[in-house]
């Protein structure tokens, strides 16, 4: 008599005016991506997506497309004929599955086929009756606060039912807004920022500079674990992720920087190293994690004397968030749980006790004068290595050209000997 589907919106792409082609095809593509592994029946119609579920768990088919950046909205629905008593029948068996304590309720009618005898209020006017009359008196009709709206739209190949509407991620789809580079560290809040980047539609790579043996294997193992929940979002489900073996640079600088300008030096090579690879690889901005006042290296006098160091653009999504939002979203993407992990990485290791909150561009240039980082910097952008991170694949670090086992080993045996 009826059958179960979903109904997907594109929502306000509508306004995107040439461009909504290229837009809902995206959406469409992205779709398609999630939900690959499921017996899903996919019915695409000009401005909007229907998904037959067979035999698949509804629960799944949410949760898939709660990764799909641009999807406004959607419902169950459930789809029947244009015969009166098939519609009745259909709205009162969504009624007693969906609703269990309501009495605010109105009927609305959308006929999209102007052949169907009816007109829209008239055939909400029609149904409410036979409706109410169902359920004896539990139902009150309210038609100006309903708590509750079932939507009946009458279209020529059948009519379709809903009750409720689940709002999707929104933004734009991936891939649509160009190609950004996401500065990776193991923290919580760089990979809230990619994620926020590509919700927008910005297809992102993402850079991470990592120290062994200065700092452990596992702060690396943590940051391809953070990959693989970002491509999720991805098309294909991958993501590029790009390492830069930083333990030399880093090295000269602890030897060279004075003390309270350690950071500071350190967060402009790496600004740097990440202009040049994005440049190399045509990516258009940075993205990073950075928020205002966080700690003593994003302070604005601080994020002055960093960024003059590049002319690309850099974009920092969670730069006015309250740490509890970014927070909020890193639960959200299933990433919070991998960034607390207590790893360092190369800001958190050996972190001066005083670092200086309101750098001086003369001091940091004096002392960048006062020894030779470039060479050590272009071989650090020269050995930078890509992999590409699977949502659902395990992760081999013995692809990685650098030898992580042995520096791992290097490192336990100082940490050990250290203690
Ligand atoms: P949290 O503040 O939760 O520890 P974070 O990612 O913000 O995490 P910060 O030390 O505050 O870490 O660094 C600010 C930003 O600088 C990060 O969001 C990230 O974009 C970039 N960054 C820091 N360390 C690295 C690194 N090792 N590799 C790549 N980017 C890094
Ligand atoms: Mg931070």
């Amino acid at each position: 008599m009826y059958k179960k589907m979903i109904l997907i919106r594109f929502g306000d792409l509508m306004l995107k005016g040439k461009n909504q082609n290229i837009f809902i095809n995206a959406i469409k593509r992205l779709i398609k991506d999630k939900l690959s592994d499921l017996n899903v029946t996919i019915i695409n119609t000009y401005n909007r997506v229907y998904l037959e579920l067979n035999d698949v768990n509804p629960d799944l088919v949410v949760d898939r497309l709660m990764l799909v950046s641009g999807l406004h909205s959607f419902s169950f629905v459930y789809k029947t004929t244009l015969d009166l008593e098939d519609i009745k029948n259909t709205a009162i068996q969504l009624i007693e599955d969906e609703l269990s304590d309501f009495n605010h309720f109105k009927i609305e009618t959308k006929r999209a086929y102007k052949q169907f005898p009816h007109t829209s209020l008239e055939f909400s006017k029609l149904m409410a009756p036979a409706i109410l009359k169902h359920f004896d008196g539990k139902i009150k009709v309210d038609v100006k606060n309903p708590t509750e709206t079932l939507t009946i739209e009458i279209r020529e190949n059948g009519t379709y039912l809903f009750l409720k509407t689940i709002k999707g991620l929104g933004g734009y789809p991936v891939g649509t807004g160009g190609k950004g580079l996401v500065m990776l560290s193991g923290g919580i809040d760089s990979p809230v920022a990619a994620f926020l980047a590509l919700k927008q539609g910005v297809e992102v790579e993402l850079l991470h500079f990592e120290s062994t043996p200065l700092t452990p294997l596992e702060s690396v193992d943590k940051v391809l674990k953070i990959a693989q929940k970002l491509a999720r979002y991805m098309p294909k489900n991958k993501i590029k992720m790009h390492i830069c073996h930083f333990t030399p640079l880093h090295n000269l600088l602890l030897e060279n920087v004075p003390d309270p300008y350690l950071i500071t030096i350190m967060r402009r090579r790496m600004y740097h190293i990440a202009q040049q690879f994005a440049r190399f690889q045509n990516i258009l901005v940075l993205i990073n994690g950075e928020s205002i006042g966080q700690v003593a290296s994003q302070t604005l006098e601080s994020l002055n004397v960093v960024e003059e160091v590049t002319k690309i653009p850099i974009i920092r999504p969670v730069v006015t968030y309250d740490k509890n939002d970014i927070i909020k979203i890193a639960k959200q993407i299933d990433t919070y749980e991998t960034s607390i992990i207590p790893f360092e990485d190369c800001c958190t290791v050996y972190v001066p006790k005083k670092p200086v909150t309101k750098p001086k561009l003369n001091v940091c240039e004096d002392i960048e004068k006062g020894f030779r980082y470039q060479v050590i910097q272009e071989e650090a952008i020269h050995r930078i290595t890509t992999f590409t991170v699977h949502a659902d694949k395990e992760i081999k670090l013995a692809n990685y050209g650098f030898d992580f086992k042995e520096a791992f080993k290097e490192w336990k045996h100082d940490y050990e000997s250290s203690k």
